[in-house]
């Protein structure tokens, strides 16, 4: 939906129309927290949908296309990108939510918002920006993320960043170190006080965790780094591979392997659905409050919480740590740390958009900054770092280090 407000017909505020099935515990738009500044509500959306909406337009949600986890972005035109990744995540949310009668549009808003701020080249990019920036108060993904919706984004003439609502903004931080937290305000106070996010963000946490794991699996198979026999070890796979076999007794080759995968994906789902309900009619929560006063209540089973954790222990050894995937790791970090280095070096390499940002001095590059929202030389750096995509990054990395006849 564009940001034209559509006319609803007399009766029923929309905002409340649009929520009036969720349960007592759902985050509701109507009484969000608010966003940082304060602007007319929307007429014919939510709050949270308006959040989405705002999300699907930055340009940061574009990048995700050519931003990667596993693989880099030119190794195959069939591998996840953090795009399709997000719409996965955000279809897993919106499942689970529904049938718990949460709020749909704010998981599917920090779903889409939930990885905005990696780096290029995964995990290994962001350990190379975060060692980089040891002396800066480090770097971290989620951090970024908010920075993202909060700052960095020009899209607005009132302010910088999307202006998102508390409740997505704290879904889209997961995790805060305590030092970090200190300097949130409002938004670090949970992870002091030691205390929950909405179901909402609980949801959007293991629907992240559900996705990759399978589309991992997935890719790796695509990719030949792992192989169905070295699969069958792990007893979600077995377990529906075989139901598979059994309901499609020829079944072979990439439709046996997308038959067992949506099998597996459903058994979790379905899973956190019903063992999440059990634990909301237990503590029977009234509020949001409630749930943000209460232990972690969005979980699988025991049962099924083991399977998956050895699915994710089978993939740390077999696929994250592959040989292959180690190198192009190893490339990532060089390139990662060539331009940092290049950048802290001689300022004036930043595109002049960046520099015109902040100070670009030497008296500022020896500052050391630890906020994410600081604009100090070293933050400005990994701002726009953390702003490339794959391909970006490595051009970027030739026009700075390669010397050729073009
Ligand atoms: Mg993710």
């Amino acid at each position: 939906m564009s940001e034209t407000e559509q006319q609803l017909p007399p009766g029923m505020p929309p905002t409340l129309a649009l929520e009036a099935h969720l349960a007592p515990y759902a985050a509701h738009a109507s009484q969000s927290r608010g966003r940082r500044f304060a602007e007319t509500p929307p007429a014919a959306r939510t709050e949270f949908q308006r959040d989405r909406d705002r999300i699907v337009h930055s340009t940061a949600f574009r990048r995700l296309e050519y931003k990667t986890q596993v693989f880099v972005n030119h190794e195959g035109d069939l591998f996840r990108t953090r795009l399709t990744h997000s719409l996965e995540v955000a279809q897993i949310a919106r499942s689970v939510a529904r049938n718990l009668r949460l709020n749909e549009d704010l998981v599917e808003a920090i779903s889409l918002a939930h990885d905005l701020g990696h780096t290029p080249f995964g995990h290994a990019g962001q350990d190379a920006l975060h060692e980089c920036m040891r002396d800066h108060g480090g770097f971290e993904h989620n951090l970024q993320s908010l920075a993202v919706v909060d700052q960095l984004e020009e899209h607005y003439g009132a302010f910088n960043g999307l202006n998102l609502c508390f409740e997505t903004r704290e879904g889209i931080l997961k995790h805060c170190s305590r030092e970090n937290a200190r300097k949130l305000g409002e938004l670090g106070e949970r992870f002091l006080a030691g205390k929950q996010p909405s179901l909402e963000a609980q949801i959007a946490n293991v629907a992240d965790e559900i996705a990759y794991n399978n589309h991992d699996v997935d890719d790796g198979l695509r990719s030949g780094l792992i192989t169905l026999e070295q699969l069958s070890e792990v007893s979600l796979w077995h377990t529906h591979c075989d139901a598979a076999r059994a309901d499609y007794p020829d079944i072979e080759g990439r439709r046996l392997i997308h038959e067992t995968i949506r099998r597996i994906i459903n058994t979790l789902i379905v899973d956190l659905i019903e063992a999440t309900g059990r634990n909301l009619e237990r503590v029977a929560p009234q509020s949001v409050d409630d749930v943000r006063n209460a232990p972690p209540l969005v979980a699988h089973s025991d049962e099924v919480a083991a399977q998956a954790a050895q699915l994710k222990r089978f993939l740390f050894k077999n696929l994250y740590r592959h040989y292959r995937v180690m190198r192009m790791a190893n490339k990532a970090k060089r390139v990662v740390t060539g331009l940092f280095e290049a950048f802290t070096d001689d300022p004036r390499l930043l595109p002049p958009a960046y520099q015109a940002r902040g100070p670009v001095t030497e008296e500022s590059a020896n500052d050391a900054p630890s906020s994410p929202h600081d604009s100090s030389q070293a933050r400005l750096i990994a701002h726009y770092i953390a702003g490339m995509t794959d391909r970006y990054a490595l051009k970027e990395y030739q026009r700075l280090f390669v010397i050729d006849n073009n």
